[in-house]
């Protein structure tokens, strides 16, 4: 059997007294868009910043093909291929969204970057192309901060593929989107999995989506691992019901 791309074993963290994350364990197989669902304050969050390096673990470890980067920063971890996006956008909105597009390339450093990406063909057919397969070509010449949220989210997604990643974490992009938009988004986050080749793990609070989403689910509740499995396992799993009916 293969290793897989991702494995976390044993991981905790706790901030002051608070544990975010207990002795939590997963796996994501490379090609494939596993589930990270939870209450409010389960702790999903945490795990994406443990996983991705923005802070330090207090014990288990993290493997990445097959390398522990438990220890690593984030610019270290990117570069290897392994990114996340924000449950809130970060996206510029008084530079236009090719210009978003331009200063999302990788392996540039900050004072380099914005001149670098200016310059470069090859980045400006890339960013084409990324906003084009997300849906905003038209748009690509408007202030990034003149388009909906739901748009917002979708640019945001495209200038994380601009950094070409092997692995993208996806911490709730449908949160705040127009109901109408979603399956758009679901569509696109499968096609970037299926033609891109991009394996995904996505936290994600709508039930519908991540059913349809993903084909191996992981519950938290209260910082521990509470059940993992098929959607249709999980669905009717009375803990997943119990922890969802508990946090409402
Ligand atoms: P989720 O993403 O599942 O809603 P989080 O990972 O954001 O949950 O939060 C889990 C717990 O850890 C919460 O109790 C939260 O208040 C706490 N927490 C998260 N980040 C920090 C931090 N930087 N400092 C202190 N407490 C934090
Ligand atoms: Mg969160």
């Amino acid at each position: 059997m293969t290793s897989p791309l991702l494995q976390v074993s044993g991981v905790s963290k706790a901030f002051g007294g608070v544990v975010a994350n207990n002795d939590i364990s997963l796996e994501v197989p490379e090609g494939k868009i596993i589930g990270l669902i939870g209450p409010n304050g389960s702790g999903k969050t945490t795990l994406f910043n443990s996983i991705v390096g923005y802070h330090p673990i207090d014990s288990g470890s993290i493997l990445y093909c097959g390398n522990d980067i438990s220890n690593m920063h984030v610019p270290e971890i990117a570069r290897l291929g392994l990114l996340r996006t924000f449950q809130q956008t970060r996206v510029y909105g008084l530079m236009t969204c090719m210009d978003n597009m331009r200063i999302s390339v990788p392996h540039v450093n900050e004072g380099f970057r914005h001149m670098v990406a200016r310059h470069s063909e090859s980045v400006a057919d890339r960013a084409e192309e990324l906003l084009e397969f997300v849906g905003l070509y038209s748009k690509r010449r408007l202030m990034a901060g003149d388009l909906s949220f739901g748009q917002q989210k979708l640019l945001e997604f495209a200038m994380a593929l601009m950094n070409e990643p092997r692995l993208l974490l996806l911490d709730e992009p449908t949160a705040g989107i127009n109901p109408t938009l979603i399956n758009g988004l679901i569509d696109r986050l499968q096609r970037a999995s299926e033609t891109l080749g991009i394996t995904l793990l996505v936290i994600e609070h709508n039930m519908r989506v991540i059913m349809n989403l993903a084909e191996h689910i992981y519950c938290l509740a209260h910082g521990e691992m509470l059940a993992d499995g098929a959607p249709s396992e999980l669905q009717n799993d009375q803990r997943v019901i119990d922890a969802y009916l508990g946090a409402h």
